[in-house]
């Protein structure tokens, strides 16, 4: 009866730490995601600013402007991020897109 009591003892502790564990590594989890999504999100700002920096160094003569209105080149630095897997529309900002799914909002983004 009594190692019967100790068994039981044992797996209800056994138990116990799993879930904490479980708890801990969901935490840990969740942190990495946040993480992940706010450095998406600095790294579309930063990809933001230099394409704009870059539309701007150019020159402004009317034969280059025709040239950017031609053009259906999608955004450099914003087709890397959205490349390396993240949303780049403001619709799931700076999230992780699943293994191969693509998103209509972030096409509109990049090949407007
Ligand atoms: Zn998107």
């Amino acid at each position: 009866m009594t190692d019967r009591m100790s068994f039981f003892d044992n797996l209800s502790e056994l138990e116990e730490r799993l879930v904490a564990t479980l708890t801990h590594a969901s935490d840990i989890k969740s942190d990495y995601q946040k993480i992940l999504t706010e450095n998406t999100s600095l790294r579309i700002e930063n990809a933001r600013l230099r394409d704009r920096l870059a539309e701007l160094s150019e020159l402004e003569t009317p034969e280059n402007k025709q040239k950017q209105a031609d053009k259906k080149v999608p955004m450099s630095n914003l087709q890397e991020i959205y490349d390396d897997g993240f949303h780049v529309c403001r619709e799931y900002y700076g999230k992780h897109l699943e293994s191969g799914e693509g998103c209509l909002y972030c096409g509109e983004i990049l090949y407007r």
